[in-house]
């Protein structure tokens, strides 16, 4: 998904949205350094620790996840606006150990723009997503005005397993749902899949046409759910595969209302509204506007 300044306007009433939800169940233990805006968690499982940063609301919910190897880390997105960018860094830096390999999941700029604030960091990308950089993500950064570069790409990520730290990672790219390409990332040993934007954890998502593919990939991260039971999402904090229903029922929701106002872009306000009050422990309703305003558009 992509982010505007209207969601830096829109991070107190989401706020207050969640303090009237109650607050947000998440998976593992809170670890959250004093001082910080977002927050982290860690999940701990079969040796594996695995950190979880959240950007705050004015920076999306968007998340930063580090699978610990005995040896060093993975990262996997790297924040949208320079403060969230800087405090992930800054806990990534807090571990202690030598980050092994960057990953960005998709081509959606909330979760690469922060990349510049990282210092130089070459990343691996799946191949639609590494095109997009090379050919749109120059004039993407002009376009928004923000302080920000386009990562090195560093390495091309295919389908398949590969051991980094002493530990198995699979890689596996899933095609036309939220984003063109999306690159979820296993660690079998922890349980764990990195889903990235497949998956919006309480969150109003940045919603495609491709509702159907989209839900397709929920059934299949929920099939696998018995070895892989914790799910790391995009937007928001650590998730179950006990959630993945609750989003299946938002998406199947949303679809009709898309299918029925094609190339009616002002009638978007007026879905938010009506997601809003069908799910009204989502945070930032500006992000489905956002999508909407694309999927609608005839
Ligand atoms: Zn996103």
């Amino acid at each position: 998904m992509t982010i505007d300044r209207r969601l830096v306007l829109a991070g107190g009433v989401s706020t207050a949205f969640h303090l009237l939800a109650g607050p947000v169940r998440a998976q593992g233990r809170d670890a959250t350094p004093q001082g910080f805006a977002g927050r982290a968690f860690v999940n701990e499982r079969g040796g594996l620790r695995i950190h979880t940063y959240v950007g705050p609301p004015q920076g999306g919910l968007v998340t930063t996840h580090v699978v610990e190897t005995p040896v060093g880390l993975v990262v996997v997105d790297g924040q949208f606006v320079a403060a969230a960018a800087q405090e992930a860094k800054r806990y990534v830096d807090s571990i202690g150990k030598p980050v092994l390999r960057y990953v960005l999941s998709h081509q959606h700029p909330d979760h690469w723009f922060g990349f510049h604030h990282w210092g130089r960091v070459g990343v691996h990308a799946g191949p639609a997503t590494a095109a997009f950089l090379r050919q749109n993500g120059a004039a993407l950064i002009a376009e928004r005005r923000v302080e920000s570069s386009v990562p090195e790409i560093a390495g091309v990520l295919s389908a398949g397993s590969e051991t980094i730290g002493g530990v198995e990672f699979r890689f596996r790219p899933v095609m036309n749902t939220e984003a063109p390409e999306i690159v979820v990332v296993e660690a079998p040993a922890a349980g764990a899949t990195i889903v990235q934007d497949l998956v919006y954890n309480k969150v109003h998502a940045v919603v495609s046409r491709q509702i159907d593919e989209w839900v397709a990939a929920l059934r299949a991260i929920e099939a696998a759910g018995g070895t892989l039971p914790l799910v790391l999402p995009g937007h928001g904090e650590p998730a179950g595969i006990a959630d993945l229903p609750r989003l299946v029922a938002y998406l199947e929701a949303v679809k009709p209302m898309i299918a029925a106002n094609i190339g009616k872009e002002s009638e978007a306000p007026a879905i938010v509204a009506e997601m809003s009050r069908r799910f009204p422990d989502h945070r930032l309703p500006p992000l489905l506007q956002l999508g909407l305003a694309r999927a609608l558009r005839g």
